[in-house]
């Protein structure tokens, strides 16, 4: 199908799934900068969808803007299916992606970080990670086929990963993240929106593309910002996310709203997609190949 009739066809689903004006929907539309083949399916059960939503946001608190080569969460691609998700990961960050989802105390912290819940249920060329509470559950390889290294202890941290059920306290995380406190999300749509930045890495990761990594933080359980500089402009990335089916089924008042020329909120405010209108990396003492060395140094300390 020719670009211009891509372009006019998603202009009238916009118009249909949000509140945009037709010649904002139009706008949006044009900028498009990649159609993938298929149509990226969502988790069907919610406990999946609960499962990949946390494991998101655990990996976006943990990396922000720590990721290697582009791969924002670490993920490289997936294999999605509606009952099964295959998570691709970046070989320099494998190692530590699966640390971070990992649950374990955290002396220094003060506190359970990681995926409340999460247990390796097989180890082989996959890892699966599976929720010890319900039968959600993902598999992950790495992008080297290399044998994975399951994480040990470090300084001031008791992983919880050792026994099959949950202490009171990591239960009562678990709770929190099924009820999203402290926030006031829709914990459905969180949890569906979080779970399809997961799906799609060959379209978040454009944020990543121009440095190699970008920025990802929450502000509570119940949101996810992805902040970056070069590239993509913002319209152009949320354009590339709405086309895939990002908003599908979202309330059209809570679909889409273009905050600032910087910013556009997607589901509410539960997805932030923010980019700076100038490098934040390249006037920087440091280069970006130096601050990719420096996260990689990070990474083996
Ligand atoms: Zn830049």
């Amino acid at each position: 199908m020719s670009r211009s009739r891509n372009a006019n066809r998603l202009a009238k689903r916009l118009c249909r799934q949000t509140t945009l004006k037709q010649s904002t929907a139009s706008r949006l539309a044009k900028q498009v900068r990649v159609y993938l083949g298929s149509p990226v399916p969502d988790a069907s059960a919610s406990h999946q969808r609960r499962l990949e939503a946390h494991i998101t946001h655990v990996l976006a608190d943990g990396f922000q803007d720590r990721q290697l080569n582009g791969a924002l969460f670490g993920v490289r691609e997936v294999r999605a299916t509606a009952q099964h998700l295959e998570l691709v990961l970046e070989s320099a960050m494998a190692d530590e992606v699966v640390h971070e989802l990992l649950p374990r105390f955290d002396e220094h912290y003060g506190g359970i970080r990681g995926v409340a819940g999460l247990r390796v249920q097989l180890s082989s060329r996959a890892i699966v990670l599976g929720d010890a509470l319900s039968s959600a559950r993902i598999a992950v390889t790495r992008t080297d086929g290399q044998a994975w290294r399951l994480p040990t202890a470090r300084d001031g941290e008791t992983l919880l990963g050792d026994t099959r059920g949950l202490s009171p306290e990591e239960r009562l995380e678990a709770d929190e993240w099924a009820e999203s406190i402290p926030s006031f999300a829709d914990v459905p749509l969180r949890d569906l929106l979080l779970s399809r930045l997961l799906r799609r890495p060959a379209l978040v990761n454009r944020a990543a593309e121009p440095h190699g990594f970008a920025n990802c933080y929450t502000h509570h359980s119940g949101d996810l910002v992805i902040e970056w500089c070069c590239g993509d402009t913002v319209e152009a990335l949320c354009a590339t996310l709405l086309a895939h089916g990002f908003i599908d089924g979202v309330p059209p008042s809570d679909a889409v709203e273009l905050a600032s020329p910087q910013s556009i909120l997607l589901g509410g405010d539960i997805v932030i997609l923010r980019r700076h209108s100038t490098c934040l990396y390249g006037r920087s003492p440091f280069g970006v190949q130096e601050i990719n060395e420096y996260i990689r140094e990070g990474y083996e300390s």
